[in-house]
């Protein structure tokens, strides 16, 4: 069994992840496996100001560390009557609040306000978006392969549902009725930009590790 190291500390993506990749992992004996083996690697910062250039940032050191194969994504929201925003700043459109750590869902909630509230007189025809995710997989030697998925649709005008995380409460997908906090996580997995992302992946997983 070969490890692939997903740049993550979520054993929760790495199962998604895994899910995802079902036939791959199967055909090429692989297992992925999170940074919580690897505690030498610390948070690798976002610095770059694209989708694909964070995630190749944090593939490429997880590779050059750990000296295995990784993948690594970065995702966001992209409203259009916000020329792409929050985009690469999704997770921290509401600001940084002073260094103050807070819970995941907190950050989450004050996001999602704080987007509604910039969007409060925005009529339902101008507010569609689009989530992004880049993926990309980086071996020690140097080579790599980037992809992106993307899943269009509109916002709400208030969050419904429970389930997911972030801003799947007012995202609802297109030629869907209901919104991605409404939906089981396979049915998210089968339409999500990450599901497709990571789909679009597994070609060149094959090249590059086959
Ligand atoms: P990450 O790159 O996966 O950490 O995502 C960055 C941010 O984008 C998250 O904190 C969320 O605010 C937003 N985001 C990314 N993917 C999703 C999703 O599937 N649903 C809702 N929000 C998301």
């Amino acid at each position: 069994m070969r490890r692939v190291v997903l740049a993550t500390h979520n054993e929760h993506k790495v199962d998604e992840l895994t899910s995802i990749l079902a036939d791959v992992v199967a055909e090429l004996d692989l297992e992925i496996v999170s940074m919580a083996a690897f505690p030498q690697i610390g948070e690798v910062p976002e610095t770059e100001v694209t989708f694909e250039g964070n995630a190749r940032l944090k593939a490429e050191a997880v590779a050059v560390v750990t000296g295995l194969p990784a993948l690594a994504d970065d995702s966001g929201l992209s409203v259009e009557v916000l020329g792409g925003s929050p985009g690469v700043f999704s997770a921290r459109w509401s600001g940084l609040h002073g260094g103050e750590v807070l819970p995941r869902g907190e950050k989450d909630r004050r996001n999602l306000q704080l987007l509604l509230d910039q969007l409060a007189d925005v009529p339902d025809e101008h507010r569609a978006a689009a989530f992004r995710c880049a993926a990309v997989s980086a071996l020690p030697d140097g080579r790599s392969a980037a992809v992106e998925g993307r899943v269009d649709g509109v916002l709400l005008q208030a969050p419904v549902g429970e389930g997911g995380f972030g801003y799947d409460p007012i995202f609802v997908p297109e030629g869907h009725s209901r919104t991605m906090a409404e939906l089981s996580q396979d049915e998210k997995n089968a339409i999500s930009h990450r599901g497709r992302a990571f789909r679009a992946l597994a070609p060149h997983l094959r090249d590059l590790l086959g």
